[in-house]
């Protein structure tokens, strides 16, 4: 009777892959079988598929209809192929001319009634149609602006699967054309450091990691989430390549009209959310919120009040740069590289701090459960609301040209190595390639002989220490570097954790 073909693309985690779907029409009963799928998660789409049909206004194809999609990837079905596999099934039965379907991808989910959903992730998939050469993609209406943002993509927007079926049938499906701009997304940054009162030294820290890409811990009860919330203004630009892997995360969490284009993002969770909104969810294919950090600012306000498994949960992210999660017999990535700030108050107690009567063992026990995170942390300092007629200290954009001189100094440095700030170099490095001055290699040799500063700790001081030396514009750090990087590590309260 007939065969068809057309594209999907399926998503394992950020990555997208073009997918064939193909159709056959053969005289028998009139049923759908969806072959290579496991039958649990395909009888859903089985179901969406001959509903949307019929109530589209198009009689059930009178023949035994077999749809593949190959390769199988993920071994789950992605409900965003349901119109690739509606098209195909129509096409092998005669209603619409294959030739009409060949050379595009289709993209979106079905409801019951011939409406097409949209669906999460349209910018990663239709940057893999793209560069797979089909440059042609039919996607949900609601889509439409997120996947003409791909260079090269010619995009046509559905809203019901009659229309579609009706437009293939005359060939009138056509590429939308009129794109109004994307609106600049309303900058939640539209906040500077102009308006923090007092507090130099927190707002020292806040320049020095920027600087370095260092992760920061702020103590005290102060301005902790206004300090933290101006560390993506101070940071550089993203880059062209960052701002696509960042557009790509929150095209896949179903964010798209958040993502940041040109200041890197901010993602601060509150405590009470879930280890499947922080870390993200496989069986959704969902990135969580230290994804959506990924080349930005995670910040854990009142850290220690998080569940522990999502505290300690962050060292994974903190050391590879990605998430890792498995189940259902899929393992995914998310990219996560971000640099962390972490805030916590004396204790757990709702006392002001002078009014506090904890006690010192209560307060070491509070503190302790951000032990594994801390033991990351390269600059702490202390917070506090204090006077409040305090004298506000510079606006970012000083601040930010300081922080973009250093790092385009430690870029050059770094140049033939695959590191772009301080923080990123490891240990072995620092010491063979980027020696110090001989005076501040004694000094931190002295504080590690005491034994307080463990080898991690060491290296973390010597990247520190880089970074104080490219903002001063230096060649390489001094003694006055590395004396004030153990200042920073330890933070004013001396309360650093070793
Ligand atoms: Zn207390």
């Amino acid at each position: 009777m007939g065969y068809a073909s057309t594209r999907s693309v399926a998503l394992i985690g950020i990555t997208a892959h073009v997918v064939g779907v193909e159709a056959d029409a053969a005289p028998g009963d009139a049923e759908l079988h969806l072959v290579g799928l496991p039958e649990t998660s395909v009888w859903p789409a089985r179901a969406r598929i001959r509903a949307a049909i019929l109530n589209s206004g198009t009689a059930w194809p009178d023949a035994r209809i077999t749809v593949s999609v190959t390769p199988v990837i993920p071994p789950v079905y992605d409900a965003a192929a349901d119109l690739a596999l509606a098209v195909a099934l129509l096409a092998a039965a005669g209603v619409i001319p294959p030739e009409r379907i060949a050379g595009r991808v289709f993209l979106g989910e079905l409801a019951l009634d011939g409406g097409i959903r949209p669906v999460r992730g349209v910018l990663p998939m239709v940057a893999a149609a793209v560069r797979a050469g089909i440059s042609r993609v039919v996607v949900p209406a609601e889509c439409a602006r997120e996947a003409a943002q791909v260079p090269g993509a010619v995009v046509m927007p559905v809203t019901r699967l009659a229309d579609v079926v009706d437009q293939l049938r005359h060939g009138t499906l056509r590429d939308h054309h009129g794109q109004e701009p994307e609106p600049a997304p309303s900058s939640s940054l539209a906040v500077d450091l102009a308006d923090v009162p007092g507090n130099p030294a927190a707002r020292r820290a806040l320049e020095v990691c920027a600087a370095g890409g260092h992760h920061l811990f702020l103590s005290g009860d102060g301005p902790a989430t206004m300090l933290a919330e101006r560390l993506p203004g101070i940071l550089p630009p993203l880059t062209d390549e960052a701002a696509r892997q960042v557009a790509e995360i929150y095209s896949l969490a179903g964010q798209s009209n958040r993502a940041p284009r040109i200041t890197p993002p901010l993602s601060a969770p509150h405590r009470s959310e879930t280890p499947a909104a922080i870390f993200g969810s496989v069986a959704g294919n969902r990135p969580g919120a230290v994804s959506l950090a990924h080349r930005g600012v995670l910040h854990l306000a009142d850290a220690p009040e998080f569940a522990r498994p999502v505290l300690d949960g962050q060292c994974r992210p903190l050391d590879s740069g990605q998430v890792h999660l498995a189940g259902l017999g899929r393992s995914v990535r998310y990219p996560a590289r971000f640099t962390l700030v972490l805030d916590a108050r004396p204790c757990s107690c709702p006392e002001s701090w002078e009014e506090c009567a904890c006690t010192p063992e209560a307060r070491r026990r509070y503190r302790a459960r951000l032990a594994l995170l801390l033991s990351r942390v390269a600059v702490r300092a202390p917070v506090e609301w204090g006077d409040r007629g305090a004298r506000t200290g510079e606006p970012s954009a000083m601040v930010a040209a300081r922080v973009l001189a250093a790092r385009v100094r430690a870029a050059h440095r770094l140049a033939d190595t695959p590191w772009r700030t301080n923080a990123e170099v490891p240990a072995s490095d620092l010491r063979t390639r980027f020696p110090v001055a001989l005076e501040a290699a004694e000094l931190l040799r002295s504080e590690a002989n005491t034994g307080l500063v463990t080898a991690d700790g060491l290296a973390r001081l010597l990247r520190v220490a880089w970074t104080l030396a490219d903002l001063r514009g230096a060649d390489r750090p001094q003694l006055d570097d590395a004396a004030s990087a153990l200042e920073l590590w330890k933070g004013a309260d001396g309360d650093g954790a070793r």
